[in-house]
């Protein structure tokens, strides 16, 4: 008797379990192509992805302009290093810096690498700049917040798992908890060596928590007032996925109309990843103005990949769909429609608590305590129904999808969100 065929997606998890590191957890789906706001799994089932790689494929996957910038650049010039010029980085510097309304860029490969640039750039500008004891310098960071995975930005976490076994750390932050004024203005106060104050414009990691309506002004205020840099953490927020261009974005140069009557919380230090490619390729940056990022000199730091063609043309056509597309003014609309539709059904939900978040950043907390698995088995129930999410803490869903999505697709997701939660009433 024939044994059954083991199917295709169980070899690719299998290959996985065996060769790879167990470093991730992820939903079993085996996924192969993508396109726009879909996704197929290997056995050809399509789903709509409501993940978009940690808000890395705002643009929809594989978009046509942003695989041709690719595949163009690839052909013609990959990599010099920055040992020699090349005839992309400029053009590509001077578009982002005019983009964003900075005065100058420093280009690097991942989010994580970007932030520990902010941090250093931070500590440089503390010592050379605001004339901080050496090694004295101090930099604020929230409870809760989520940088990225390298020793230094772990060092500041405070999630147990990210950070068992793999001490000693970095010293020199101090935190405190996010979403509070009054913490910020006493540390300030009480030490004369804070040099920064990192913060996440949204929490996206912790599971979408969006600050009160003041609270990223008024933090840039008395960042200000105590002459410390202000440092927004846009990894996972920027480039259009809050329903503006930036989180922390007023009135910038930015493009986009709902930005009017918001008021401006320009960072001192603008970290930017994930969506600057498209997910097309890995592709971070740090803007600052002059007076910041002139502390950095030949030699301070640097990276093989940061910079080079194929992320500068990526980057470039990346930003270009963003307002080609119009893809914050689209998050922005559709976000309050996906809130106001789950709202009308948690009214009566006894599985859903509430729906928060802002443009196409949302989060669903359900109603059972952090260590049940309710929440993955409704994420299990959502890919047999066709859509992709996954929990972020416990019991909080994050649906994020591309930023292309039209009003009619997000209905179609809205009513699989429903369907799928109806079962899981109690
Ligand atoms: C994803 C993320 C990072 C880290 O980016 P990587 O490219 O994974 O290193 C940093 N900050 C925030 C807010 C993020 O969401």
């Amino acid at each position: 008797m024939a044994v059954l065929e083991q199917s295709t997606s169980q070899k690719a998890i299998d290959l996985e379990n065996k060769y790879g590191a167990h470093n991730y957890h992820p939903l079993p789906v085996v996924l192969g192509r993508g396109e726009g706001v879909h996704v197929w799994d290997v056995e050809g089932k399509k789903y709509y992805d409501f993940l978009s790689a940690y808000s890395a494929v705002n643009q929809g996957h594989c978009h046509p302009k942003i695989v041709n910038a690719l595949i163009e650049q690839s052909k013609t010039l990959a990599l010099t290093s920055r040992a020699f010029h090349n005839d992309m980085l400029g053009k590509y510097e001077k578009y982002v810096c005019e983009y964003f309304g900075f005065e100058k860029m420093l280009p690097m490969n991942t989010g994580a690498e970007a932030v520990e640039t902010a941090l250093k750039i931070c500590r440089k500008w503390a010592y050379e700049v605001k004339g901080i004891e050496n090694k004295q310098a101090q930099i604020i960071v929230c409870e809760n917040n989520f940088h990225g995975r390298t020793t230094t930005i772990i060092s500041f976490s405070n999630d147990p798992v990210a950070r068992k076994h793999f001490g000693p750390f970095t010293d020199g932050f101090i935190k405190i908890e996010y979403n509070n004024l009054d913490a910020l203005e006493a540390t300030l106060k009480n030490n004369l060596n804070v040099a920064g104050f990192l913060v996440e414009p949204i929490q996206g990691e912790a599971g979408v928590y969006v600050p009160s309506d003041d609270y990223l002004i008024k933090a840039k205020a008395l960042c200000e007032k105590y002459n410390v840099l202000f440092i927004a953490d846009e990894v996972q927020t920027g480039i259009a996925r809050t329903g503006r261009l930036l989180a922390t974005c007023g009135n910038c140069s930015c493009p986009d109309k709902n930005c009017s009557g918001i008021p401006d919380v320009k960072p001192d230090i603008l970290i930017l990843g994930k969506a600057l490619s498209g997910g097309a390729y890995p592709v971070s940056a740090v803007l600052a103005n002059d007076s910041v990022m002139n502390v950095i000199k030949p030699g301070n730091h640097g990276s093989t990949f940061g910079g080079n063609p194929v992320a500068a043309a990526v980057a470039m056509a990346a930003l270009e769909v963003v307002r080609e597309e119009n893809l914050a003014e689209n998050a922005e609309e559709l976000g309050q429609l996906f809130r106001s539709e789950l709202n009308n059904y948690i009214e009566t939900s006894s599985i859903a608590k509430l729906v928060r978040g802002k443009g196409l950043l949302n989060a669903v907390v359900i109603n059972d305590d952090e260590e049940s698995d309710t929440a993955w088995n409704i994420c299990l129930a959502l890919r047999d129904n066709g859509l992709l999410a996954k929990p972020t803490h416990g019991n909080i869903i994050r649906f994020a999808p591309p930023l292309v999505m039209t009003k009619e697709q997000l209905m179609e997701c809205v009513d699989i969100i429903i369907k799928t939660l109806k079962t899981f009433e109690k």
